[in-house]
């Protein structure tokens, strides 16, 4: 027999993150590959999905998204954006950010149509496309400051363009593209009209005085924008999988005719604690998660510095993507490894985010998510890179 395997997906290998943690495991490494919080979410949503387990939420849910859920998910628009969303027609839950960018890219594109990536992007953007049978192309965002080019976007744009995906804040840059970024953005999708995927899964975490500015709240963007949002960054709850798309109804009603096959609905319990919990959480959460956000990322920021690398601060997100500098003289694939096996840290190497330049070569990402006692264990294994006081940038 021939490789089982469909020809669509041999490109891609296994994701470097499941592949990073599992040397992280292999080599006792710290791991700030994968971004996931090694801390607990907040107790209140935790005890709401226990609850929910223990009052019978327990049957299928409805596919488009629990109504307690999408209820609970417009109403955080309005408070937070004051974007209105009708619950019932223009919400969708998903299985995660991951399943709703699948099941919105399988609902929403023909064969043989365009896509345009921002690279450096999240690994899954590319698969998508390739499982709907479309075609991406790569707008590069360029160290050092990763700004948006309209120039360069544009460039990409052929009559196939149908779909133009947008992460704000953005992994792994730590960019938060900024409201006059968005409106160059927005003229070129109007001029051309695409749909536009926003993904905003890092909405809550920016760093001031950087703010998130919404992909939707631009003129010209709420009519062709599906955004996606989920649970895992926020509520530090990355195994639930609970994520939800808010946009205009067809975009909505085509995600869903996707969703519908792929899972046809998301854990009913965990959908129905997530709603409980959304409806009680002040705004003093939000403000508690920033606040030790960004002591998080001040701590690493400077350690990295100690040894070396250079360093810019990220906007937001919980990922440090900086230059290898004079720290490391071969490539990014080769120092991750080095930092797994002889320093005990795990790293991402961002080359794989790339699909049409090869700048992440020198580029290293670490994510903070972490105790405190684990980023300073990982600053201590680092320090090992390179005596302090030799640092070069
Ligand atoms: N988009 C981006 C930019 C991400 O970094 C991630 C990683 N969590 C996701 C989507 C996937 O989110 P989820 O875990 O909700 O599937
Ligand atoms: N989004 C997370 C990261 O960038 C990981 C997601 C995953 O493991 N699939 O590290």
């Amino acid at each position: 027999m021939n490789t089982p395997l469909s020809e669509k997906l041999v490109p891609f290998g296994t994701t470097i993150f499941s592949e990073m943690t599992r040397l992280a495991q292999a080599h006792g490494a710290i791991n700030l590959a994968q971004g996931f919080p090694d801390f607990d979410g907040p107790p209140e949503i935790i005890e709401a999905a226990i609850g929910a387990l223990r009052q019978g939420e327990n049957q299928y849910a409805r596919s488009q998204g629990h109504p307690q859920l999408v209820r609970a998910v417009a109403d955080r628009y309005r408070r937070h954006y004051g974007l209105r969303f009708d619950a019932l027609t223009e919400v969708g839950i998903y299985s995660g950010c991951t399943e709703g960018l699948m099941s919105a890219m399988l609902g929403l594109l023909n064969p043989g149509d365009e896509v345009v990536l921002f690279e450096p992007y999240y690994d899954s953007y590319p698969v998508c496309v390739a499982m709907a049978g479309a075609r991406a192309r790569f707008c590069t965002l360029r160290a050092p400051d990763f700004a948006f080019d309209p120039v360069a976007f544009e460039a990409l744009i052929t009559p196939r363009t149908r779909l133009v995906v947008l992460n704000t804040p953005h992994n792994p840059t730590g960019r938060v593209f900024t409201a006059d970024e968005l409106r160059a953005f927005a003229e070129v999708c109007v001029r051309h009209d695409l749909l536009v995927l926003a993904d905003e899964v890092y909405e809550h975490l920016t760093y001031a005085p950087h703010v998130h500015v919404p992909v939707a709240t631009i003129p010209g963007l709420a009519e062709r924008t599906l955004t996606l949002s989920s649970a895992g960054k926020t509520f530090s709850l990355t195994g639930w999988k609970v994520g939800w798309g808010v946009g205009p109804a067809p975009l909505v009603a085509a995600a869903q005719a996707a969703h519908q096959f792929v899972t046809f609905a998301t854990a009913t319990p965990l959908q129905a604690g997530l709603a409980a919990a959304l409806t009680a959480l002040d705004d003093g959460f939000y403000e508690r998660l920033t606040a030790e956000y960004t002591a998080r990322r001040d701590f690493l920021v400077a350690a990295l510095q100690r040894v070396g690398f250079r360093v810019r601060p990220p906007e937001g997100t919980y990922f440090i993507l900086c230059e290898l500098g004079d720290v490391w003289a071969g490539d990014d694939r080769s120092f991750a490894h080095h930092l797994v096996t002889e320093i005990g840290v795990a790293a991402i190497p961002p080359s794989v985010f790339y699909g049409a330049s090869d700048e992440g070569r020198r580029l290293i990402r670490f994510a903070f998510c972490k105790r405190d006692a684990t980023l300073t264990a990982a600053a201590e294994r680092l320090s090992r890179l390179r005596p302090a006081g030799e640092a070069s940038a």
